[in-house]
């Protein structure tokens, strides 16, 4: 199997009526990179940068998040790589960065609240994120937005980030994009507020999916309690997906269910066009698309969801689809 997935590495993931999907890989350390080429993926979807904070045992200081970067980005050969700011908190644990116990981790004080609290830490981000793209496209994003307003205090601070690289005689990304992703269900009743305030947006289902079943990601007993292939959870993302049609904004999603060739299928069948996933699901997932005619399984799976009556599941429908197509 394995061989005939790299096999796939250099085939255009294109499904049988046409449609051209953007498989592209999430990463966090560098020794993740040589997979960009290995799987044949896009870009790297989703750069969680809080790894490298992880791994450290002091906070990294400018100069190295800056080289961190700009050896991603070489390593990269000109495929783009989507910047998460810090997402610090929740199951993720900085040791030298935790002001106090929380009784519920996950929805406290971590990601984009804790950098607009900590406006330094995340300037510094910033600021080695835009030195390392010099001359290049910067594509950043924002993790755990809750509201817009949230959006526009990061971009007041890159704003005077640019301004004083500016002042000092700096090159500057040839381009910057700037996105955000969607991980708190509150944004669901922002969705067109949301997609004109930035370029594109990324799902993250791993935590929206925790927060709109309210079942911690991290607790066995209740992680797979509710199926993210139900009515639903499908529903959730159909609302996304065609948001960001409406809109003209570009809306990728970068959580496990990326990965999985059934969820993959089922996210393409909903209108996703662009998906980010761990690299070795890259292939498996290419090669479910290259036999699948997406406009077909849209009508079967839309007329599901708006099904109010049926007993049958999604995944049910999705496996037999799966199966007999
Ligand atoms: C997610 O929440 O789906 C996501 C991609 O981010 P992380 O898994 O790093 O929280
Ligand atoms: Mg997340």
């Amino acid at each position: 199997r394995q061989e005939q997935f790299r096999a796939l590495r250099n085939v255009e993931p294109v499904t049988k009526d046409g449609k051209r999907i953007s498989l592209q890989m999430n990463a966090g350390l560098m020794v993740d990179l040589p997979q960009l080429a290995e799987s044949g993926a896009d870009g790297i979807g989703l750069f969680r940068t809080e790894l490298q904070f992880m791994i450290a045992s002091t906070m990294p200081k400018l100069e190295e998040q800056e080289a961190f970067y700009r050896n991603v980005i070489k390593q990269a050969a000109g495929r783009p790589v989507t910047f998460r700011t810090l997402d610090i908190g929740g199951d993720k644990v900085v040791s030298y960065f935790r002001a106090h116990e929380e009784e519920n981790p996950a929805l406290g004080w971590r990601a984009i609240r804790l950098a607009l609290d900590r406006p330094g830490l995340l300037r510094t981000q910033l600021r080695a994120l835009l030195r390392a793209s010099a001359g290049s496209e910067l594509k950043m994003m924002l993790p755990m937005v809750t509201e817009v307003s949230e959006i526009h205090a990061v971009r007041d601070l890159m704003q005077k980030e640019v301004q004083h690289l500016s002042k000092f005689g700096h090159s500057l990304p040839r381009k910057l994009q700037f996105g955000a992703m969607l991980e708190v269900p509150a944004l669901m009743w922002q969705l067109d507020e949301l997609m004109q305030e930035v370029d594109f947006v990324s799902v993250g289902s791993n935590d929206l999916f925790q927060f709109s079943m309210a079942a911690d990601r991290g607790n066995a007993r209740v992680s797979d309690r509710f199926d993210n292939l139900g009515r639903p959870f499908l529903r959730i993302l159909r609302d996304i997906a065609r948001a960001g049609e409406r809109n003209g904004t570009p809306v990728t999603l970068c959580g496990e269910m990326a990965g999985k060739p059934l969820s993959a299928m089922a996210l393409l069948g909903i209108g996703f066009r662009s998906v980010s996933m761990a690299a070795t699901s890259v292939g498996p997932v290419k090669a479910m698309l290259l036999g699948l005619d997406v406009g077909h399984l849209a009508g079967e799976l839309n007329a599901a969801l708006d099904e109010t009556r049926s007993n049958e599941t999604i995944r049910d429908l999705l496996l037999r689809y799966a199966e007999t197509n």
